[in-house]
């Protein structure tokens, strides 16, 4: 980042002699980048992500390059902090930021990686405008929300578009109009406005239509007193996108027309869908994509052959999704946060590309491992045709999770284990199969008599393990002719995203192997095991990693853990249905005996 000296010089003033301030990064192309900014009114919750990820994907399919920022109003410097039970999933990037799971929705939608860039807070912002007061660069000035707490969000948003060579750059703000703690984003972006000229930003106001049961009709009224608070903070809104449960009549948005300005033909229903993937062609069908196209100028961005491909694809798999499967299954899930969906939001992302793509209607059930004794773990999966065991911290329903994982182990039920569910089949097997029976991690017992799951001292000082967390993409080295090495069709090495404390012990490997479990996923250098499995003439589909598999799960790209573990639920839920019925390329052929490799530097 800039000194504040050079943000003025680059912007042709000092702050002393106009009241202009308008941080502008050295190269920075007027014109060339555009902007889309959208609130949210009336209320949160209205799916500003999935509105704004849907309409950045129109416009990437028609070959334009886009960015989407995410900005917080909250004051949390990253969202590793935040209960997932409050806020939904943590979502980490590449990089190692932990965001929240609107950048997960971002990136499968877009199919496209996101860095930190992509994402801030005002924490975030506030950090910096304070450290530049402390080095001195405001020039003696006193330090004010308008013009230097704005001039940073400027600055922000014209630095992403110059980094990812952005067309477009579609920032969604959070929480809603009205809010105290989001105004200076609104008026940041009204002022980048008025600095980047017509046709430059683009005002997009998410409101809400309600339809109170008792009236049983559309009131437009909570949606106009959303609109006019935001003309209040100065921003008259170009388009106006009406969330609803049902579509709106045409009364209603002819209201909300004439109350807010904005002509009928840009304002459109958004109203609740099946699938929030059918949302992008309804956009495009109602027009949405070509109104921002002619408020932004850049028509002649558009490349019309790369537009057609991109839709064929998206319209077959968005057919199947919609369309009617062949096959049905159940899915367990474990975990202590069961209650919520949000909480694992990229497991049952990853989970519904899968069953799309392998035609299964996949059912899932929910199973909150601390309500029950570890006894009665075989009655709980009773039915279910798969199990996951998720990532989590603390130790709190752990016993019945590895209770979840033998059970899987010993009946040859398809088995899934992410992260802690990685670390439980390590400690079940420890315990189970090499006869540790006091096997355990010190995440949740410092003085384990076998911890096969610890802090390793010569590891901490590797990339960040020990009082931090290993965090973001990282090389998986594959073990060839694994289970691991199918699904990965042959890859030598593999990048995925981890967020874990904790590791397996290498000075258990050795015994671990001896008994028949194979690490097939390592890191390249260090004793890290990051993926593990049994021979598939042992276990049909048991396979677990110390990473996120979920977070890579895109929907024309399907993660091949979760696809190889739909495909064997399928098998398990249609035992008499041939391999070639369901999908060879998922199933593993019937194991050729693999030899536990000889273990890396352990
Ligand atoms: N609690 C475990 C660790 O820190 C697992 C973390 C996770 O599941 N994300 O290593």
């Amino acid at each position: 980042m800039p000194p504040t000296q050079d943000l003025l010089a680059a912007a042709g003033n000092t702050s002393q002699e106009t009241e202009f301030f308008n941080p502008v990064p050295k190269g920075y192309q007027k014109g060339r980048h555009k902007y889309v900014a959208v609130f949210g009114t009336v209320m949160s919750g209205l799916g500003k992500g999935i509105f704004s990820s849907s309409l950045a994907k129109l416009l990437k399919d028609k070959g334009l390059t886009v960015a989407p920022i995410k900005m917080e109003g909250y004051l949390n410097i990253d969202s590793g902090t935040l209960n997932p039970y409050r806020h939904g999933e943590v979502f980490v990037l590449d990089d190692g930021l932990e965001t929240d799971m609107d950048l997960g929705t971002y990136e499968r939608l877009l199919d496209q990686n996101l860095t930190r860039d992509n994402y801030t807070t005002s924490g975030q912002i506030f950090r910096r405008v304070l450290d530049k007061e402390r080095h001195g660069e405001y020039l003696g000035r006193d330090v004010q929300m308008i013009p230097h707490v704005t001039g940073e969000v400027k600055y922000m948003l014209r630095d992403l578009a110059m980094k990812q060579s952005a067309d477009v750059i579609f920032v969604e703000v959070g929480g809603t109009v009205g809010d105290y703690e989001n105004g200076f984003y609104i008026e940041a972006l009204r002022e980048l406005a008025f600095e980047e000229g017509e046709k430059s930003v683009c005002f997009v106001a998410l409101t809400y239509v309600i339809e109170p049961h008792a009236l049983g009709e559309q009131k437009s009224k909570a949606a106009q007193l959303g609109l006019k608070k935001l003309m209040e903070a100065g921003v008259q809104p170009h388009i106006v996108a009406c969330r609803a449960q049902n579509p709106v009549n045409d009364s209603v948005m002819q209201k909300i027309a004439m109350f807010s300005n904005v002509p009928m033909q840009r304002v459109f229903s958004m109203h609740d869908r099946k699938s929030i993937y059918t949302i992008p062609e309804e956009m495009r069908k109602s027009g949405l994509d070509r109104e921002i196209l002619t408020l932004l100028n850049i028509h002649e961005r558009v490349k019309v052959e790369q537009e057609d491909d991109a839709r064929e694809k998206w319209r077959s798999f968005v057919n199947v999704l919609t369309g009617k499967r062949r096959f049905r299954a159940r899915v367990g899930i474990t975990g202590k946060y069961a209650a919520l969906r949000d909480a694992y939001a990229s497991i049952d992302k990853a989970l519904e590309h899968c069953s799309a793509h392998l035609s299964v209607d996949l059912e899932v059930q929910w199973i909150d491992t601390t309500r029950f004794d570890p006894s009665e773990a075989s009655t709980k999966l009773e039915g279910v045709d798969a199990v996951i065991v998720p990532g989590g911290f603390g130790v709190r329903g752990t016993e019945s999770k590895i209770a979840c994982v033998q059970h899987c182990r010993e009946q040859g039920l398809p088995y899934l284990g992410i992260c802690l569910g990685f670390q439980m089949a390590v400690i079940e097997f420890a315990r189970n199969v090499c006869g540790l029976t006091t096997a355990g991690s010190t995440e949740f017992d410092a003085k384990c008599p076998h911890p096969v799951i610890d802090i390793l001292p010569e590891q901490k000082k590797i990339e960040g393990l020990g009082g931090n967390m290993r965090l973001g993409g990282k090389d998986v080295l594959i073990t060839p002719n694994t289970l691991a090495s199918f699904l990965f069709d042959n890859a030598r090495s593999i990048r995925q995203r981890f967020r874990h404390r904790y590791e397996v012990d290498p000075n258990y490997i050795p015994q671990l192997e001896s008994h028949g479990l194979i690490f097939s996923g390592r890191h390249p250098e260090h004793p890290i095991m990051q993926i593990l499995e049994l021979p598939t003439h042992v276990h049909p589909y048991f396979i677990g990693a110390q990473f996120h598999p979920e977070l890579l799960g895109r929907p024309l790209r399907p993660q091949p853990m979760f696809m190889g573990l739909v495909a064997a639920a399928i098998r398990h839920a249609n035992p008499g249905t041939p391999a070639e019925q369901i999908s060879t390329r998922w199933l593993p052929p019937p194991s050729k005996k693999v030899e536990p490799p000889v273990s890396a530097g352990a």
